[in-house]
């Protein structure tokens, strides 16, 4: 590789962004940084953004300016590695020597009929725009799926909209993310918001009036949101990158890519692994401490280093249940809760602090990650 490789990076959301911006810094490199969109979108804040909070999404242009990086607010539709070339929606084709594949995930339409057509989601603004605009007439709505994005979807629009019925389904047991101190948080604050639990039920179709369940039932309600799962665009594994059975860029403990060494792949849309082999689950913690391996090791190997492989051993996850509770539950990295979770108002103060870290600080100064990344 050329010592200064021209660089792209796909993605300008939490991992994209943050790289793109310490690429250009350290390495003097041309960096250009795609994204379908002008604005930074905060995503961990798009249930707020359904409920009806205000969020306001920063313009790339301005997080960039004086970064040194080239912006480009254009749709990928393609990958060719071997001409080591991007293939845009509306503009001219992108060569690049390195590229950082970071584009993010969406919502998993697909696993039910009627999802696509007839469910509203949180996972992009555009959608969640949408469920925030249905709220201000709906009087009752389902939240599919009891993950932390769902948990925290069904209590922000409980929260918020308080004579509203707001059900929360779920195939599996309630809280199992969280040990028992947790769950019984969870079901007690649930409860308080007055949202309306369902477990261990199978929604097997959304229709224009609500959802049928598994075992036949029909459940009628104004909307339905889809929080059950997150899947990933399919220009890695078109382009004949390596990639792991949901698509995801498969790469090594160095963030590369184990098919094409001049692709990194940072974020939801690679599947990074801890050293014990455990794949890091979507979400921006991990995607975070992924990000700045990444840029160690992009930066040690330009420099004719040897890099430091990705070291994780624990995972926490912090889910908001309204604007002023939550769990903090630490976890193996397979996802096993461990341990005494922290609850209530001290946990929604330091979410709100994550969010505005990862949200404001650090798109405006990305070395935020980098020293977190050398302490985790
Ligand atoms: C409601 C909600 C709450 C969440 N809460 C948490 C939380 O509390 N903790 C946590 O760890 N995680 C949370 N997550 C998950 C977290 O938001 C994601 O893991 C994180 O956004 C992934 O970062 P990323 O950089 O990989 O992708 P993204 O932040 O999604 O960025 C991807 C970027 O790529 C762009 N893009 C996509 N396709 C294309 C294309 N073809 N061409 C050009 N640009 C494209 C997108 O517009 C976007 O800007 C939450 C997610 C949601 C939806």
């Amino acid at each position: 590789m050329t010592k200064t490789p021209r660089i792209a990076v796909l993605g300008a959301g939490y991992t994209g962004l943050t790289i793109a911006k310490l690429l250009a810094r350290r390495t003097g490199a041309p960096v250009t940084l795609v994204n379908d969109r002008d604005r930074f979108v905060e995503r961990m804040r798009n249930h707020q953004v359904a409920a009806g909070r205000t969020v306001r999404h920063q313009p790339l242009r301005d997080l960039v300016a004086g970064s040194g990086v080239r912006l480009v607010v254009d749709r990928v539709t393609g990958l060719d590695p071997a001409a080591r070339r991007v293939d845009l929606a509306g503009g001219d084709p992108l060569a690049y020597d390195l590229l950082v594949y970071a584009l993010g995930s969406h919502a998993d339409l697909d696993a039910v009929p009627g999802a696509a057509e007839h469910a509203y989601t949180v996972a992009g603004i555009e959608q969640s725009e949408r469920l925030r605009e249905r709220m201000r007439t709906a009087e009752s709505v389902a939240v599919i799926g009891a993950g932390p994005t769902g948990l925290e979807t069904a209590a922000e629009l409980a929260e918020t909209h308080p004579g509203r019925t707001v059900r929360l389904i779920t195939g599996g047991p309630l809280g199992r993310q969280l040990t028992e101190p947790g769950q019984d948080h969870l079901r007690r604050t649930l409860d308080r918001l007055g949202v309306q639990v369902q477990e261990n039920t199978t929604v097997a179709k959304v229709d224009a009036d609500g959802v049928l369940l598994a075992d036949g039932r029909h459940l009628a309600v104004d909307a339905v949101a889809w929080t059950a799962g997150f899947r990933v665009a399919d220009l890695a594994a078109r382009a004949g990158l390596a990639v792991d059975a949901h698509g995801r860029l498969l790469v090594d403990g160095t963030l590369r890519s184990r098919s094409h060494p001049e692709v990194y792949g940072i974020g939801d849309a690679a599947a990074a692994h801890a050293e014990g082999g455990q794949v890091l689950r979507m979400g921006c913690g991990p995607g975070g401490l992924a990000g700045a391996c990444a840029f160690h090791a992009i930066t040690a190997r330009l420099a004719g280093r040897d890099p430091k492989p990705l070291r994780l051993t624990t995972d926490t996850l912090c889910v908001s249940l309204g604007a002023w509770d939550g769990v903090l539950q630490p976890a193996d990295l397979d996802g096993t809760p461990r341990g005494k979770p922290m609850t209530g108002r001290r946990v929604a103060l330091i979410k709100k602090a994550v969010l505005r870290v990862t949200g404001r600080h650090n798109p405006r100064h990305p070395g935020i990650s980098v020293l977190t990344a050398r302490q985790g």
